[in-house]
């Protein structure tokens, strides 16, 4: 799932067991997917929920 993320709560998530694998390379303004505010950061593709979203093949 692509979320916009800044550093911290990339960080964070990566902490707590999920891939996050920044899906680019330039830092821009955003809002965060996580904590809500408008800081700088990129879109990170993360995976690895480990809730039920969906039951199929996302936990290695
Ligand atoms: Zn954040």
């Amino acid at each position: 799932m692509k979320k916009l993320l800044c550093k911290p709560c990339a960080v964070a998530l990566a902490d707590r067991g999920k891939t996050v694998k920044p899906a680019a390379m330039r830092c821009e303004k955003i809002t965060c997917a996580e904590c809500g505010r408008r800081r700088f950061g990129i879109p990170y593709d993360v995976t690895g929920w480990p809730t039920r979203r969906k039951k199929e093949g996302t936990d290695k």
